[in-house]
Order: structure tokens, then C-alpha cells, then sequence
């Protein structure tokens, strides 16, 4: 008879990882979310080798205490929420307490704090199993972690990773979409010691520029509704910048980077009449809802979501664009069919 036992603790992690850290760009978005939520005004990312030797993100939040540097790594600990009524109207990027957990299981992490108001910093190392001693080590503000060699502990997992370059790209999306959500926050990126990225804090359509390029912004209409309960706002280009993929579309619903077939479905039928039917839509829109009427807790990765009302948010996103392009969408048809 196959008997049942319990899996150790640091095997439940690597499992959790394998839905939450499947590339380094996934564990680099776990940790700008990190940051996001401890009230950062300003982040740096260094990596080496697209993220596989290292992600190191350093921001100037809150901090972690130093009793409190050992929960951080431990899995299903958060201080973001502790109850089902928090869970449901969840407004941090982050909840669920596992993404350190699950990258300490297959990576070497150094996490380094120092909270708000203290004088003192604390680090804290693991590198697949237990987390060492907390130790005081230097740090001028808020907090620094960096993760090498991921997957060093799971070589099933590392055979997966692409080249260096390819991993680059995926982090560099994930920071990308990060910094369009956040352009009250200064970002900074280094790659292989090189500095590739620095966006300091600026506005909406600034940010917008600064990451997709100018030409976004030159082809775009602004977008701005607001109705009980709902609202977005953005930037959607004229059909001149259509794509014939869908690489240029960026819908972030509280905050969040999402996928989303629904808001994506409202947005093709709301460009349907000016725009080749082979063409993908271009824009980056910031749908606020009130986060009890939005489920974030669909998959581990969190860039799936539901509503509790989906067919008044499809209208509401239709009408918004339709709105928008109304009267614009003439000045540039010739190169729908590019
Ligand atoms: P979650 O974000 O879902 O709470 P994580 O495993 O990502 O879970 O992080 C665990 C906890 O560690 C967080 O709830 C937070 O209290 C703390 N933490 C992680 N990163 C940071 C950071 N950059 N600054 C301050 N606190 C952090
Ligand atoms: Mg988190």
C-alpha cells in the first residue's frame, strides 16, 4: 500500500514556486510589488544575466523590523491581510504571503531592512533551506533584497530558462508595466552593471511616453470617464498605431497589470469599425474600481481577475473608448492597412 505522509516544508515552497516563479521575471514582479505595497517613491533594479544570476531590488519603503525578518521569508505570512473581509476588498498588490517563501525555496536570497525610524539595519540569507541568523548589516533606507542563481536547487526547473537575452526581455516587460502603473514613483534599471532605464517620478502621459515612445503618445487620444462606481482613465491610440499583435496593450485594473479577455473583448469591439479586423488595438488604460467588486485571488500570479459585475464593466470600458475615438479615429485610416 503507497502510504500518505506530509511533505516537508521547504518542498510545499518549491511547489508553490512552480505556479508563482516559473522565470526570473515573474520573481522580479513579485518583488516591485513587494516594494509598491511598502510605500516606495523609489526603486532600483539591478540584474545580471536577464535576472538568472541575480535580481537585486532596492527600495526606500517602510522597511521590515528585525523580528519580523524571519516571517517575511516563512511561507503563507503577510502583513497585508488577516482576515476573509480584508481578503475580499484586497487593495495591495500582494496577499497571499507566499512569493518570498517560494523564492527562498529555490534561489539565494539575502534580505536586507531597515524600518522606518529605526537606526539599525537587519539581514537575513537563505538559499533553499532554513533562513540563517538575523544579522545587522548597513543599509540607509528601506529595503533591499536580492535573489541569485535561480532554480540553483531545482535543476528540472533551470533546464527551462531561456538564454540570458530572452530572460531579459520578460524582466524588462514586467518593469516596464510596473513603472507605467506607478509614474508617481521613480524607477531605475541596471542590467549586467550597464544602466539601461531611469524614469523618475513624473505624470501619466510622461511615464506613458517615456516607456512606449513617443509616437504612443503622438497617436493617442486621451481617455477619461467616470460613472458610479467605475472609472478609467489612459491613453488609446488611433488606429495608425494599430499592431498586428497584441504587444502594445496595457489594461491595469487597480493598479494591477492584467489579462483580461473580457476588458480585452470591450476594447476590439469598441475599436471594430475603424480598425482592420487583423489589426490589434494599441493602449494603456487605468480601470479604479472598488476592490470588492473585483476577485484579484484567481491565480497565483494574480494577472487574472474577475468581477462581480462583468457585463456593466465591458459596457463601461465600450462606451469609455467608443467615446473617446468618437470623431478622432478618421485622421489617420490609410495606415490601418499597413
Ligand atoms: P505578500 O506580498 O503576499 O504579503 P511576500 O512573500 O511577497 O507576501 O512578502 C511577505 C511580507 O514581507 C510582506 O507581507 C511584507 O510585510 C514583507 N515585505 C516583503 N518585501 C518587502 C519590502 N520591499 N518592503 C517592506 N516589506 C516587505
Ligand atoms: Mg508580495
Amino acid at each position: 500500500m503507497p502510504t500518505i505522509h506530509p511533505l516537508p516544508d521547504i518542498l510545499i515552497s518549491q511547489i508553490a514556486a512552480g505556479e508563482v516563479v516559473e522565470r526570473p521575471a515573474a520573481a522580479l514582479k513579485e518583488l516591485l510589488e513587494n516594494s509598491l505595497d511598502a510605500g516606495a517613491t523609489e526603486i532600483r533594479v539591478n540584474l545580471e544575466l536577464g535576472g538568472t544570476q541575480l535580481i537585486r531590488v532596492a527600495d526606500n519603503g517602510v522597511g521590515i523590523e528585525e523580528a519580523q525578518l524571519n516571517l517575511a521569508l516563512a511561507r503563507h505570512a503577510t502583513s497585508k491581510i488577516s482576515s476573509l473581509e480584508d481578503l475580499e476588498c484586497v487593495a495591495s498588490l500582494g496577499f497571499r504571503g507566499e512569493a518570498l517563501a517560494s523564492i527562498a525555496s529555490i534561489a539565494r536570497v539575502r534580505l536586507a531592512s531597515r524600518a522606518h525610524g529605526s537606526e539599525l539595519a537587519y539581514q537575513i540569507q537563505a538559499d533553499g533551506a532554513s533562513p540563517s541568523e538575523v544579522q545587522p548589516t548597513a543599509l540607509t533606507t528601506g529595503t533591499t533584497i536580492e535573489v541569485r542563481d535561480l532554480f540553483f536547487n531545482t535543476p528540472a526547473r533551470r533546464k527551462f530558462l531561456k538564454s540570458a537575452a530572452t530572460e531579459y526581455a520578460h524582466c524588462n516587460d514586467v518593469f516596464q508595466r510596473i513603472a507605467l502603473a506607478r509614474p508617481d514613483v521613480s524607477f531605475s534599471l541596471h542590467h549586467n552593471d550597464r544602466a539601461v532605464q531611469l524614469w523618475r517620478e513624473q505624470d501619466m502621459a510622461e511615464r506613458i511616453s517615456a516607456v512606449l515612445g513617443a509616437d504612443f503618445n503622438q497617436a493617442a487620444v486621451n481617455v477619461a470617464e467616470t460613472t458610479a462606481g467605475l472609472s478609467v482613465h489612459g491613453m488609446s491610440a488611433l488606429p495608425a498605431y494599430s499592431r498586428a499583435s497584441r504587444d502594445a496593450q496595457y489594461m491595469f485594473v487597480n493598479g494591477r497589470f492584467v489579462r483580461d479577455k473580457l476588458l480585452a473583448h470591450a476594447l476590439k469591439q469598441a475599436y471594430h469599425d475603424i480598425l482592420h479586423h487583423d489589426r490589434h488595438p494599441a493602449y494603456c488604460l487605468f480601470l479604479t474600481l472598488d476592490p470588492a467588486l473585483v476577485d484579484v485571488n484567481v491565480h497565483p500570479a494574480k494577472t487574472e481577475v474577475r468581477f462581480r459585475d462583468s457585463r456593466a464593466v465591458h459596457q463601461f470600458i465600450y462606451h469609455a473608448i467608443n467615446k473617446s475615438l468618437a470623431g478622432r479615429a478618421g485622421q489617420a485610416p490609410a495606415a490601418t492597412v499597413q
